[in-house]
């Protein structure tokens, strides 16, 4: 099938036994278990029980990809309406839109598949679209970097492979709280990569310590979830305890 931006498409169905091949590729029992802390620049910081640190950063091509397309939005808005040029303008913002779209599913399948396969435990922060909501930029680069899809994918993913997925009461300040203390850095800004704890005098990179926290959170709520709710899976329930 051809599109009229000249794309072609393909479509061909594969028989899969899903069930089968969950099974081939269950994760290991003991395989690591990590918090993810979620960033634009640094996509996400994955920590692993062990100390280990492992930095994704965001796609660059994806990066570039924006930056086109801003060009031929600036450059549709300034055709007349209508016109062919209008036309062309709009048909080729239209194509960056799917490029990028499919360059952005491809990052995304391809890092939570590997994640969901490697991991045993996995926690994530919830996000609070409420209070990103006051920064509008924010938010769009947020839903760009497709933080929610993320997370979703790695619902599902997690699901077929056997690993668990953990998230975040969506007020757990797992930034600013000192992972080694517990003291919480009131005065920490977006800006602020690496901060200084004020209690126990520690430097942190902001990201290890968030993914940390959030490792700390997940494995204290395992061992709650396992004594209260026994047999239950720890994801379904609240968390009990506030920050920790
Ligand atoms: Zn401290």
């Amino acid at each position: 099938m051809r599109e009229r931006s000249g794309r072609w498409w393909v479509s061909f169905q594969l028989e899969v036994d899903r069930a089968e091949l969950n099974e081939r590729r269950r994760v290991p029992g003991n395989a690591p278990q990590s918090g993810i802390d979620l960033g634009l620049k640094t996509f996400a910081t994955i920590r692993d029980g062990d100390g280990n640190v492992e930095e994704i950063p965001a796609p660059k091509p994806l990066r570039r990809a924006l930056r086109t397309l801003r060009r031929a939005n600036q450059k549709l808005a300034r055709c007349q309406e209508g016109s062919k040029n209008w036309h062309k303008a709009k048909a080729r913002v239209a194509e960056l839109h799917l490029r990028i779209s499919a360059r952005r599913t491809d990052f995304l399948h391809k890092l939570t598949t590997r994640l969901a396969r490697t991991k045993s435990a996995i926690a994530v922060e919830t996000l609070n679209v409420r209070g990103m909501a006051v920064n509008r930029r924010l938010a769009r680069a947020v839903t760009d970097a497709g933080f929610a899809e993320f997370v979703r994918q790695l619902e599902y993913k997690t699901a077929w492979y056997g690993s668990r997925l953990w998230k975040a009461d969506r007020w757990f300040a797992s930034s600013k709280t000192c992972r080694p203390c517990g003291r919480i850095h009131h005065g920490l800004v977006l800006a602020d990569r690496v901060w200084t704890c004020a209690g126990c005098g520690v430097l942190h990179d902001r990201d290890h310590n968030a993914a940390g926290n959030l490792l700390d959170a997940m494995l204290s709520d395992f061992a709650l979830g396992d004594v209260v709710f026994a047999g239950k899976f720890p994801g379904d329930v609240k968390r009990l305890a506030e920050t920790k």
